[in-house]
């Protein structure tokens, strides 16, 4: 069969089993069992990277397929996603980057001139999309990067080592609660972000493929998902330096009963906004001392 018809079974197939972007899938899959960019499947006979198929190679792309109808996310089949502007690799064991998640770079490169010596904590860092994309962007600052999985360090490891980062990070494997303990009453951190797990186990509106194949600890949180965002904010703001800003992404519907949280726990002591995401959710809450605003930190926005 040629490449151009196995691309066209493979897309309807994937569609049928409800993948939302099937041809972008079937792109990806088929230029990654022939080693090829996507756009080399369309060359004619002389430039395409392949012609007919070999056993070989049909054999491989069925593999890969069949994990796709499965539900798996495409990110795992490749082993690796594209977050901000670097690609991080990615396996089971560690929650696949979402784009909602680069607001949270969005702000801190609009808001922090890039040569600020920023010391910045990532909590639950899993692959650690938003600490080392935020250390490539701030060339002078270091990071403390801590997750309770041994899997998810594997990958942020493995990541700032290929990114070439690794010089300015520092490892934590345990919870942020107990990173906090170690850490009270030191210098404290001038930016802290986190991806918490915030989706309330019994949500049925989460994809089959991602309840089946990512790790529940990186999704699922008790409380209607709101457990570990509260752990996360206790331990932040226990860390958070004057003048700094604690950045976590929430769900959809958390917005009010975060706000109202955080405001009966620190009262006027804490200044509290929220950004949205292109669907217009308030999806990442933005904290700091209201007393230390813009104190330390050159406002360039905000
Ligand atoms: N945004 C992810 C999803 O909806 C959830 C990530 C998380 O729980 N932190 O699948």
């Amino acid at each position: 069969m040629s490449v151009l018809k196995v691309l066209e079974k493979m897309t309807q197939e994937f569609e049928v089993a409800g993948s939302r972007s099937p041809r972008r899938d079937a792109e990806l899959i088929l230029s990654c069992a022939l080693n090829c960019e996507p756009t080399e499947l369309y060359g004619s006979k002389s430039s395409s990277c392949v012609d007919v198929l070999t056993p070989v190679q049909s054999l491989k792309i069925q593999k890969l397929s069949e994990r796709r109808q499965r539900g798996e996310s495409i990110a795992y089949i490749l082993g690796y996603r594209d977050f901000y502007k670097s690609r991080f690799l990615v396996g089971p064991g560690v929650l696949v980057p979402r784009p909602e998640t680069e607001h949270i770079l969005e702000w801190s490169v609009e808001f922090y001139p890039v040569e600020k010596p920023l010391r910045i904590l990532d909590l639950g860092c899993g692959s650690g999309c938003i600490g080392l994309s935020l250390l490539k962007e701030f060339s002078k600052s270091q990071l403390s990067a801590v997750d309770i999985s041994q899997e998810a360090l594997f990958y942020a490891k493995k990541n700032a080592g290929v990114l070439n980062l690794k010089d300015r990070v520092t490892w934590f494997l345990g919870s942020a609660q107990q990173f906090a303990e170690i850490h009270s009453g030191t210098q404290g951190f001038d930016l802290i972000v986190a991806n918490p797990p915030y989706i309330d186990p019994m949500d049925p509106d989460v994809e089959p493929g991602v309840r089946l194949f990512e790790p529940s600890e990186a999704l699922f949180s008790g409380d209607g998902g709101l457990e570990a965002i509260k752990e996360f904010s206790l331990s932040a703001l226990s860390l958070l330096a004057p003048g700094g800003y604690f950045l976590m992404e929430i769900g959809g519907g958390q917005r009010l009963m975060l706000e109202s949280w955080l405001r009966n726990q620190w009262r006027e002591e804490i200044e509290v906004s929220f950004l949205k995401d292109y669907s217009g959710y308030h999806r990442i809450c933005v904290v700091s001392w209201a007393s230390q605003r813009g104190k330390g930190i050159e406002v360039s926005h905000g």
